[in-house]
Order: structure tokens, then sequence, then C-alpha cells
């Protein structure tokens, strides 16, 4: 589909003969590589598609063209971009901005009859980025684009009183095509999961946490995209939810799980003592070990929560490589919230009440770690 649309480009503006497309790697402050975006050059500017703002920055924004008009609205996170396909000049929450060049019209009924629009790079470093309080570096030799939080660094490491404090991510478990575990009564994993995200949502949104749920829907999300949405999101501690099951109908209560990377880094030495052996240490390994501490701290409160305030059963902490939290750049536990396979659990988890007790001592526990 790209490369036909791009020959008719080529047979309406011969002058576009010269697009052509370059593989951008997008990378965090760290260098962890997030993404590979295909850009499109042409005369010497980069172009991206519309489609790829959504999967670096909001995954549930949204855009709309008017192909009379000629103008492409979007929507990031809480801002409002009006362009236009024909023009340099835009807005972004009315306020206007200036492109050195205009976005690129490619093909006005692509799939799903959705057009494929492309703007320059100019408008994702010079108006994306400030807008959403990012520092967005491109870098065309090293094809690269750096993204880093324009005021946030490290989260859990708030001295400056004007950060703006970091969101709590809710990621519930499974969806779509992956159910998880199946209760005895027919409820299913996934849905409890969203079930019990939404209503934490709601609750934190009610005392003003900053909160961002990793799917809101019934469908499938890999945990790459999980990790990312966590990450572009603010995300200061993620909360993964699962449920339980047994085949000993007796077993019930939560369980609390840490991802700890430590078992699969081959240390030469003492951790610490050697730097050779760190330099060599993937990034993402150094990263994930830095938020160990916090994401202990975080399961040994709610712990200590869930028992006091609603005398549920918590087994003791458990810490191991998890695969699903691997990219998940921030301190994160991983939450069995109860055992499917038993009827005491599976009423926690549907009754009403029962279930805002639990969402509202997790949300408040945790508060205090996103400060
Ligand atoms: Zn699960």
């Amino acid at each position: 589909m790209r490369v036909a649309s791009l020959w008719l480009l080529v047979f309406l503006f011969p002058s576009m003969i010269i697009a052509q497309e370059i593989p951008i790697q997008v990378v965090d402050s760290g260098g962890q590589q997030l993404h590979t975006l295909q850009s499109l050059v042409q005369r010497g500017t980069y172009y991206f598609d519309v489609e790829d703002l959504f999967l670096l920055f909001d995954p549930q924004g949204g855009q709309r063209y008017i192909p009379l008009t000629k103008r492409l609205t979007l929507r990031l996170r809480d801002k409002r971009f009006d362009l236009s396909v024909t023009r340099k000049q835009g807005k972004v929450d009315g306020q206007p901005f200036r492109l050195a060049h205009a976005p690129l019209l490619v093909d006005e009924a692509g799939p799903d009859n959705r057009p494929i629009i492309r703007v320059p790079v100019d408008f994702i470093t010079d108006v994306v980025g400030p807008a959403l309080d990012y520092v967005i570096d491109f870098n065309p030799n090293a094809q690269r684009l750096q993204v880093r939080e324009a005021q946030v660094s490290v989260p859990f490491q708030a001295t400056n009183p004007e950060m703006v404090s970091l969101a709590l991510i809710l990621d519930p478990g499974h969806g779509g095509q992956d159910a998880g575990a199946r209760g005895t009564t027919g409820i299913v994993e996934k849905d409890v999961t969203l079930a019990v995200a939404r209503q934490a949502s709601a609750f934190a949104e009610s005392i003003g946490l900053p909160v961002y749920l990793t799917r809101t829907e019934d469908k499938t999300v890999s945990s790459l995209a999980r990790a990312q949405a966590a990450i572009w999101n603010r995300g200061g501690l993620l909360i993964s939810i699962h449920c339980n099951r047994s085949f000993l109908p007796n077993e019930s209560g939560v369980r609390i799980f840490i991802n700890n990377p430590e078992g699969n880094l081959a240390f030469g030495n003492t951790p610490g003592e050697s730097n050779t052996s760190e330099e060599s240490m993937p990034i993402q390994e150094v990263s994930q070990a830095q938020f160990l501490v916090h994401s202990k701290q975080v399961a040994e409160a709610l712990k200590q929560q869930l028992q006091e305030s609603l005398d549920v059963p918590v087994a003791d902490i458990v810490e191991l490589p998890l695969q699903s939290l691997m990219q998940v750049m921030m301190p994160a536990i991983l939450l069995e919230v109860g055992f499917l396979s038993n009827p005491l659990d599976q009423t926690r988890l549907t009754d009403p009440s029962q279930l805002e007790a639990l969402t509202q001592v997790l949300v408040n526990t945790v508060q205090q770690f996103l400060d």
C-alpha cells in the first residue's frame, strides 16, 4: 500500500521523485530503543506518519482529517493540534506555530479509508515535544530520535517542588484473545483485572492522582506496548493486575511479585565490585535493578495494608525475573488479587463494595510513593 501511494505521488508530483524511506530508531534518555519508525525523506526533510505519533505518545490519541478544507486535527493526551496539509502554520491548543514544511497528504483514502498523512520532523521536535513536556532531539546522521522527559528524569527522586507528579500505571492483565484464568463461576481473569483497574483508576482520579491504564477495553496488548505506554505516560509506578487459580479450592488471598532480574545477571563478582561487568551489562537490566528497592517498598506497604485494612491473606512477597515486566523502566509489582478457584475470592472480586474497598486500599497505599 505504501509503495503504491508513493508511486501515485511520483506520478502526480514529479518533483517528489527523490522520496525514500529511512528507518529511524526512537530511544529514551538512557539510549534504550523503544521503536523503529519508517521516515519518508523528501528533499532532505524527514516526515513521519501521523499514526506513529499515537504509537509514541498516546495510544488513545486520535485524528480527524477533513478533505474539503485539508485540515487535520490531532489529539495527543489532552492537547489539540490543528494542522493543514497545505500550510506550514498550525495551532496547539489555540497557540500558533510555524513549521519549516507543510505536512504531506500521502493518500486521502488509505487502509480502512483513513488518510495517510505525514508530518515533518520539526512538528515532533518543536511542537509536540514542548506541548507534552518532552525534549526531543533528532539526529539524522545517527538515524535517531531521542525522547526525554523535560522535567522528570528519575522516578522517586522528587526534590524539585515544581516537578509534576508521576502517574500510577495500572496494567490489567490479559485481554482480547488472551482470556487468562477462568473462575469456577464462569468469570474470566481478563474481565476481573480490567474491572479492578477501572475502579482503582476512578478512585485515583477522584483524589487527584495521575493515573493511566495500559488497556481500557477487552483487547490484546503486548507486554512491550504496555511498558512503552507506561513510560510515555510519565509512569512512576506500574501495578500489573492478575488473578490466580489453584486446584486446591481453599487456596485464597493476594500474591505480590516483584520483578528481580538479578537471577539473569551474570555478575562476575559481587555486585558493584567490578566496573567491567557493570559496563558490559545491558542498560535494561541495570535500570531494572535500580528500581528494585522501590518496588520492594511498595510491595511491603501493600502487603501490610491489605492484611490490616481488609483482612485479606497475603502470602510472602516473591521476587522473580518476570518477563512481562522486563521492559518496564520504573518500579513495578505484579499483583494477583485473588484466586478464581476460590468461592470467597470470587465474591470479593465481583461484589461492588468489596471491590471498592480493595481498590481504595490499593490506591491509597501506593499514592505516597508517587508524590
Ligand atoms: Zn494472569
